[in-house]
């Protein structure tokens, strides 16, 4: 078949990886420079990481709702570094129903201001607090060039906004958004990530803090995966939004303030992480269609057995779909099953229905297993169990092979232009090193890592990589996407 010509991962990743989004019908792009058109197989993953992150939000107490999609320019412009950072990537609104308009409006870049300007209206009193306020909505950052999923002009998220009265409350909140960005990311999407803090020069435009989970990437790249802001009073201060409220002790103070966001970029993470040179792989947790039901042939006691199968794996609330038209060869279903990163396919003929067995063929090692069809809805149940932790635990041992320590300037750079990947190392914390770092070896500063889940870090004692003075905490450096 003439559409199998699929450049092996192995071989070159980035070629792999724009190919295999279209073959395997996740996106195509679309005529407008810069944006994608999720197509269903995509967009059904996107849903399914839904499915899996809103209820821990929810359980944090945060609930959905809109705001709209434009922001008056002047709303921007409160807050200075937030302003600064967004800037060059906005899409301006100059005229509306054929009229120039009096005020710009920009199309939301992630939506702090316009949500901050109505919680300064909601909040008086500590009685009015927290808020705790989610959208699931689209954001638009101006990008020239379209790379599937990691950078397009306009994007699929959640953004979580919530104001608290103590800052001890808010920071908890900060925490536990990213626990829900590390369970998603691992149990759901059998991504290992590590969770760490930012640098102040790797920071959200606005934030006192901004926390991250970082995944690394076959290629020895990282990907940031998932953030979330300790935004202190920056945004409620006076001159920004005058979030301000009256304490218990009766006092004014400004509320303190936490924003994350999970986006579609993470669905580029997933293909790079799990594909491989026959096509995509998805884990079941979130795979759109966990098993794929396959006739040999077109005959009549097969094809009643398949849909007997079919309806019972969908009763037991297995996301099943029978792979069969007259106009496709074996070959061809067997190809699109795989490609697709289907990560079960049962194949049914007439030597299984003899036997009353399946033929299994499980994706992601490419492994092939008998199964009884007196007990094949628990098993194939299991299977799905077992393929979620296998794939999970490759993956932590991919990140792990990718993963060193140096102490050594040379070393480092070495590293860098060979294997790549996360490298600890002891950096001084100044700008003036990581910037120098950055410029002769790609690699930026990802993270300072966690070491629980209060945000602790581990302090030693060492000297920079860079410049030699005398530093109290290994950074994770990487090159990123
Ligand atoms: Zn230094």
């Amino acid at each position: 078949m003439a559409k199998r010509q699929l450049t092996p991962k192995s071989e070159d990743m980035s070629k792999w990886y724009t190919q295999v989004i279209q073959q395997a019908k996740l996106a195509d792009y679309s005529p407008v420079k810069g944006c994608m058109v999720i197509r269903p197989n995509g967009y059904g993953i996107w849903e399914n990481i839904h499915d899996a992150l809103d209820p821990l939000l929810k359980g944090l107490g945060v609930q959905n709702a809109y705001f709209p999609l434009f922001i008056p320019m002047s709303f921007l412009n409160r807050e200075a570094d937030h302003v600064k950072g967004f800037a060059p990537e906005l899409a301006i609104v100059t005229h509306g129903g054929g009229e120039e308009l009096e005020e710009k409006l920009a199309v939301r870049p992630t939506s702090e201001t316009i949500m901050y300007e109505m919680y300064s209206k909601w909040v008086q009193s500590y009685r009015d607090l927290p808020i705790l306020i989610n959208q699931w909505n689209n954001v638009v950052r101006w990008e020239k060039r379209t790379y599937f999923f990691l950078r397009t002009t306009e994007f699929l998220w959640q953004e979580a906004h919530t104001a608290h009265a103590t800052h001890a409350e808010s920071f908890r909140m900060v925490m536990d958004g990213l626990e829900a960005y590390r369970n998603v990311a691992e149990e759901s999407m059998a991504i290992p990530v590590i969770m760490g803090r930012k640098s102040n020069a790797e920071k959200f435009a606005g934030a006192a803090v901004t926390t991250t989970i970082e995944a690394m990437m076959p290629d020895g790249k990282a990907l940031q995966a998932g953030t979330s802001h300790d935004l202190g009073q920056n945004f409620s201060k006076k001159e920004a939004f005058n979030i301000a409220f009256q304490n218990k002790e009766g006092k004014m103070d400004y509320a303190w303030q936490v924003s994350y966001g999970f986006s579609t970029r993470t669905i580029g993470a997933l293909i790079m992480v799990h594909g491989d040179d026959d096509g995509i792989v998805i884990p079941p947790k979130i795979a759109p269609t966990q098993v794929s039901i396959i006739p040999t042939e077109q005959d009549e006691a097969i094809m009643h057995r398949c849909n007997e199968l079919l309806v019972n794996l969908k009763k037991g609330g297995i996301r099943a779909k029978l792979l069969f038209d007259a106009e496709h060869s074996l070959g061809w279903r067997m190809n699109e099953s795989e490609i697709e990163g289907v990560p079960l396919a049962l194949v049914l003929g007439k030597k299984e229905l003899e036997a009353n067995s399946v033929t299994a063929k499980i994706r992601y090692n490419h492994s092939q297993e008998t199964i009884d069809y007196a007990t094949i809805e628990s098993q194939v149940q299991a299977m799905l169990n077992h393929i979620q932790q296998q794939m999970f635990a490759a993956a932590l041992k991919k990140q792990k092979e990718l993963t060193s320590s140096t102490e050594s300037y040379d070393e480092f750079k070495n590293i860098m232009k060979t294997k790549r990947g996360f490298l600890k190392a002891f950096w001084c914390e100044d700008e003036t090193c990581e910037k120098t770092i950055k410029d002769e070896t790609k690699a930026s500063t990802r993270c300072l890592p966690f070491i629980d889940k209060n945000g602790q870090v581990a302090e030693e004692k060492g000297t920079c990589i860079k410049c030699g003075k005398a530093a109290t905490h290994r950074w994770l450096f990487a090159q990123a996407y």
